[in-house]
Parts: structure tokens; C-alpha cells; sequence
């Protein structure tokens, strides 16, 4: 949701300005208003009003003498005259004798000036501040509820035409989604058997694989209407807020129904309750609402919420519960066939050249999200216009995936000469080692163009499908290849540089990974050490063992890694020759393909 917010006074300001003006109101107006009433009389009209018995109040002091008439409406005000009489006069005139009339005159005006103005300024103030807040909190299609609820922003979407059709690829999580679609298309045949639907499903996934998509698509094929809100959304304002916009969302919907809730980052506010201290109060009050109403609601009143994480393992488990989101649908990252799927599918919305192949671009893209994959397509439009074409092209294409994966070319970047020769031979390094290794994967393409991720070179590897296990033997080679670059350093230079640090980073994980996930040591055999955290963004790791045993596995670990950079320096001192060869030949060209580079290390053609 796009939305421009403007910049927010902060709230003392509006309370400032406010203070202003009283403070100014009270100097100015209220002495004028006052004061305009006191009459200033001479002292004959005084004396008449005596005789005629017209004096209500009187105060006598040195130097003036104020007094009202019967009625009390006017102050008049005279100087004071030597008159021994006067005292005697006013008493047989009834008038009374008071201190301080022109302040007790006007008791409801001062107490309307004093007290109930300012009072009414700052519930005025209240009122138009509330009412901007809601303004910024509802977009355009956003459906703001009356004053003194939640404000929340929850908003009825058309599901913009979004179809299963419209989701290449994740097939699992289509099925499991279409008995929700045929439920809310035929409630009666479900409860008839006495079945009821899960209330809610969890849609669990990396983030960009459609998650969004699915959910949208939900609600385009039951042709129901789609809430949606993001989790974050019920903490980012005042305390207390969170809870009564839950409460909202499920009147409204309850209203709509049937229809789908469809709850972003759910583990925004489903996260652990694990009881620290200076725990988010707010957080878990929106909880305990959201358990509330999904325990509310009896069996089957058609409202299916429908929430997306990428870190299932953070939900608290009364959240997953049955009852309440204990259905979980994995949205994986999809795998060759469901990339070139999506590729298709983003494809139809471009024009394309009869040369482009989408089977090898999916087979480039491993390990791309469908986000991703969007967005390769977007970029390969945007590159063809650049390039003054009508229509998208293989090379655009391949060009643009490098893009989204190693970031733009840096067209200013300038090496030094030895900086290519190093780079050159430190990428052949990495080709060279995987090629002569049988298990590795071929090489797709090798460039020595530096690009804004700070890569100087990148050496592209391809596998064959994807691959699900790999064997220990396929690790060992893998971590070779990462040796591989400097290995090559070392070899042609005598001297090493500091690019090869990413390659360390990775043989260093691989290698611990073999020892304490994969059991893949002889002296701890199937013993784990280590726990995944965070499957699904990045995979942390945490070390689950005794620091003896920690000292152990770093030792063992860097004599593998040893003995891997042996075996990857071994290969290419004995084609030395190739390996020279090749980098002469990448310098040259500064990008080469698989083709080529198999050409040259394999003269006479087999493969
Ligand atoms: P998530 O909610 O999982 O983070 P989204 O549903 O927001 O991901 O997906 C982001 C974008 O990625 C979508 O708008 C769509 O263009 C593209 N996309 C992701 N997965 C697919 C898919 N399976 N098929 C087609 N497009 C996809
Ligand atoms: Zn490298």
C-alpha cells in the first residue's frame, strides 16, 4: 500500500499555538469586554440615583466610588467627593455595601471567559487532531469507522481479478487453498457431513513467493470480499489501539461475510510470549484480541482469515492451536519447472523476440523467488528500451538476471591492469577447479565486469534441475570451487588479495555445516551441534554444545578446509597451462560463456 504521508507536527505544537491564543484572549479581550461595561458618570448623576433609590451595589474607596444600578446590569464608576453624608444617604437608599464589584459583577461571563473557552479550544483541538490522524491512517479505498473506535484501517479490496491462474507454479499450496474456495462456494455440502473449515491458514513462506498472490486469489475464485491488513499495522500506533482495531476488523468483516481476512506479517504481533521482562504490552494485548475473536466465532460463519509469515517457528504456539491457524500451507521458492512458469506467465505482460528461451533463463535464476523473477522480467523490458528496441531478447534477459542478482553493472569502474589479471585468474580459478571436478556443475558464464554489489568478477555455475541432497563427496567439490579463485591467486602471483573474502565466508559455512548438521565428520558422526533458527531468512545457526566440543569442531573444520585448498591448488597446477590460456582469454573479452570456456579447455569438442 502506497501512501504519502505529510510530515506530522508534532502534538505540542497544535497545544502551543493553542496556549498562544488564550494567553493573548485573556490579556487583551477579557479586561475589554469587562471593562466596557463600567460607565463613567459625574457625581450628580450618582446623587440622583441615590434619591431615586436606584443603586444596587456601592464601593467606596480614597479616590473612586463604583457602583451598579438595581437591576445590576451596569457598573458605573464617579470620583470620590468630601460628602460626610453620603454613607448615611446610600444606606436609606438600600443599597448594599460590596467589595469588588466589577469582578463579582459579571460571575457567569468571567467563569465563561476562564474556564469554559479554554476548554472548549482544547476539545476543539482534540477533535481536529483525531480527525487527521484518521485522515493518514485511511487510504483511498480505506473504510474508516466512526470517532471513538479503532480507526482502523481495513480496507475492502476488489481482489483485482486475481485468479489461481495468475500464480504460476505452487501447486501444493493451490490445492490445499482450493477446498477453501469450494467451501466458501458451497458452505452446505461441508456442514451438512458436519465438517467445519479451519478458521485460519498460514501461509508460511521466504518472502516474494506469492504468498499476497495466493491469498488475493482465494478471494477472486470464491468471488468473496478480501480484508487485508498488515500485522505490523495493529502495533505501529498509540497503546490500546492494536486491540480495538482487531475487534474492528472482525465486526466488519462479520458483516461481509463470507469473505477472507487475509493478515500480513502475522508474527508481528503472533510472536512468542516468553514472559522477559519490559515485554510489548501492546503486542500481546492485539494477541489476546486476536484469540478472542477467532475462539468467538462458532464453527462456521464464513469468515476464513488467511495469514502469511516467513518465520513460523517465532508464532507463538497459542496462535497454531487447533482451532485457530492450524492449517499451514508452505509457499516454497519455486523449483525449475515453477520458475519457468512464473517467467511465462510475467512474460505474456512483454513483448518478446523469438529468440528467448525461458527453460535456460529459469535454469540461470536457481534460487530466484517469483519476486524476483518479476522483477528479471521488468528489468529485461526496461534494458531492451534502453537499448532502443520494441522488442525483449535473450540477452536482455540474461543480462537483467545478473542484474537483480549481483546489482548493476558499474559502467565507471575502472581496474587497474594486475587488478583484472588477478580478478581474471582468480574467476578461471573457480571455473577450472569446478570443471575438473567431475560432480560440479558446468560453468554458464564467467565475467571480470565489476558491478555495484562489489563483486569484481562472477563466475555463474549451473546445475542440471534442482538438486535436493547433496552428497558429501558434491560438498567437498563445491568447497574446492570456492578455493579454487584463490587458489589460482597463489599460484600465478605468489601473493593473495582480499577477494576471495565472500568465498571464504561460504566454504567456512559448508564446512562447519558438514560437521555439525550433516554428520558428515567420522569423530562426532550423527551427533547435531547446531540448530537452524531462521529457516527462512538467511537460516542462522546457534551452537548447541559444550565449548570443548566447539574447540574440536573449529579444528577439524580448518583442517578440511585445508585440505580442500590443497586438492583445489593440486588441479590447477596440473592445467596450468588451461588455466593460463583461459585467463588470457577472459581478460581479453572480459565476459565468456560456458560454451567457450568448455571450447578452449576441451579442443577437440567432447564434452
Ligand atoms: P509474498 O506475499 O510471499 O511476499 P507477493 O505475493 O507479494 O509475495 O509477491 C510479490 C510479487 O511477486 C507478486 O506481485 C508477483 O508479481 C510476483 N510473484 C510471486 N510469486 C509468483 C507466482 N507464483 N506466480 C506469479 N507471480 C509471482
Ligand atoms: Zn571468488
Amino acid at each position: 500500500m502506497k501512501e504519502v504521508k505529510s510530515p506530522r507536527k508534532p502534538l505540542i505544537y497544535y497545544y502551543g499555538i493553542v496556549l498562544l491564543i488564550l494567553l493573548l484572549f485573556n490579556m487583551i479581550v477579557t479586561p475589554f469586554l469587562l471593562e466596557r461595561q463600567v460607565k463613567e458618570v459625574d457625581y450628580g448623576v450618582f446623587m440622583g440615583m441615590i434619591e431615586d433609590k436606584n443603586i444596587g451595589q456601592v464601593e467606596v474607596d480614597s479616590s473612586k466610588i463604583v457602583f451598579t444600578d438595581k437591576e445590576n446590569t451596569i457598573i458605573y464608576k464617579t470620583g470620590a467627593m468630601n460628602d460626610p453624608t453620603l454613607t448615611e444617604r446610600l444606606y436609606q437608599s438600600g443599597a448594599k455595601f460590596g467589595a469588588d464589584i466589577e469582578q463579582t459583577m459579571s460571575p457567569l461571563l468571567s467563569f465563561f471567559l476562564t474556564f469554559v473557552l479554554p476548554m472548549l479550544l482544547f476539545i476543539a483541538l482534540g477533535q481536529y487532531m483525531s480527525r487527521k490522524l484518521m485522515q493518514q491512517m485511511g487510504g483511498k479505498n480505506a473504510m474508516s469507522f466512526g470517532m471513538g473506535k479503532s480507526n482502523a484501517r481495513v480496507y475492502v479490496q476488489s481482489t483485482e481479478g486475481i485468479h489461481f491462474d495468475d500464480v504460476a507454479g505452487e501447486d501444493e499450496a493451490k490445492e490445499s487453498l482450493t477446498e477453501i474456495v469450494d467451501y466458501l462456494h458451497n458452505p452446505k455440502k461441508y456442514t451438512d457431513i458436519g465438517a467445519s473449515m479451519p478458521k485460519g491458514l498460514l501461509l508460511v513462506g521466504p518472502p516474494g513467493t506469492g504468498k499476497t498472490m495466493l491469498a488475493k486469489a482465494v478471494a477472486g475464485e470464491s468471488n468473496v470480499p478480501f480484508f487485508s491488513i498488515s500485522g505490523s499495522e495493529f502495533v505501529e500506533m498509540f497503546v490500546g489501539m492494536g486491540a480495538s482495531k482487531v475487534r474492528d476488523l472482525f465486526k466488519q468483516a462479520k458483516e461481509k461475510a463470507p469473505c477472507i481476512v487475509f493478515i500480513d506479517e502475522i508474527d508481528a504481533i503472533g510472536k512468542k510470549r516468553d514472559g522477559q521482562m519490559g515485554g510489548n504490552d501492546e503486542r500481546e494485548q492485539t494477541l489476546n484480541q486476536l484469540l478472542t475473536e477467532m475462539d468467538g466465532f462458532e464453527g462456521n460463519n464464513g469468515v476464513i482469515i488467511l495469514a502469511a509469515t516467513n518465520r513460523p517457528e517465532s508464532l507463538d504456539p497459542a496462535l497454531t492451536r487447533p482451532g485457530r491457524f492450524d492449517r499451514r500451507v508452505p509457499v516454497e521458492l519455486p523449483d525449475l519447472q515453477g520458475r519457468e512458469a512464473i517467467l511465462k506467465v510475467h512474460g505474456n505482460k512483454i513483448k518478446l523476440a523469438d529468440d528467448v528461451n525461458f527453460h535456460t533463463i529459469a535454469r540461470m535464476a536457481s534460487g530466484a523467488s517469483g519476486a524476483e523473477l518479476a522483477n528479471i522480467i521488468n528489468e529485461a523490458a526496461l534494458r531492451a528500451i534502453r537499448c532502443g528496441r520494441q522488442v525483449v531478447n535473450q540477452a536482455d534477459l540474461e543480462e537483467s538476471i545478473e542484474t537483480v542478482i549481483a546489482g548493476y553493472q558499474k559502467k565507471n569502474a575502472v581496474l587497474s591492469n594486475q587488478e583484472k589479471w588477478v580478478v581474471a585468474y582468480h574467476e578461471i580459478g573457480h571455473a577450472l577447479v569446478a570443471a575438473m571436478q567431475s560432480h560440479s556443475a558446468p560453468v554458464q558464464k564467467i565475467t571480470i565486469i565489476p558491478r555495484t554489489s562489489g563483486a569484481l568478477g562472477y563466475t555463474m555455475q549451473v546445475e542440471e534441475g534442482d538438486k535436493y541432497l547433496m552428497t558429501k563427496k558434491e560438498i567437498e567439490n563445491k568447497i574446492s570451487t570456492y578455493a579454487g579463485g584463490r587458489a589460482a591467486e597463489e599460484i600465478v602471483f605468489g601473493e593473495v588479495t582480499t577477494g576471495a573474502s565472500n568465498d571464504i565466508e561460504q566454504i567456512t559455512k559448508l564446512c562447519r555445516a558438514m560437521i555439525t548438521r550433516y554428520g558428515m565428520s567420522d569423530e562426532f558422526d550423527m551427533m547435531a551441534m547446531e540448530t537452524v533458527s531462521n529457516q527462512y531468512l538467511g537460516g542462522d545457526t546457534s551452537l548447541s554444545c559444550s565449548p570443548d566440543t566447539q574447540k574440536e569442531i573449529d579444528q577439524m573444520a580448518a583442517e578440511l578446509i585445508k585440505k580442500l585448498h590443497e586438492k583445489a591448488k593440486t588441479i590447477l597446477i596440473e592445467n596450468r597451462k588451461k588455466l593460463d590460456e583461459l585467463a588470457g582469454f577472459l581478460y581479453e573479452k572480459e565476459t565468456i560463456t560456458g560454451d567457450e570456456f568448455m571450447a578452449i579447455l576441451n579442443p577437440g569438442g567432447e564434452k
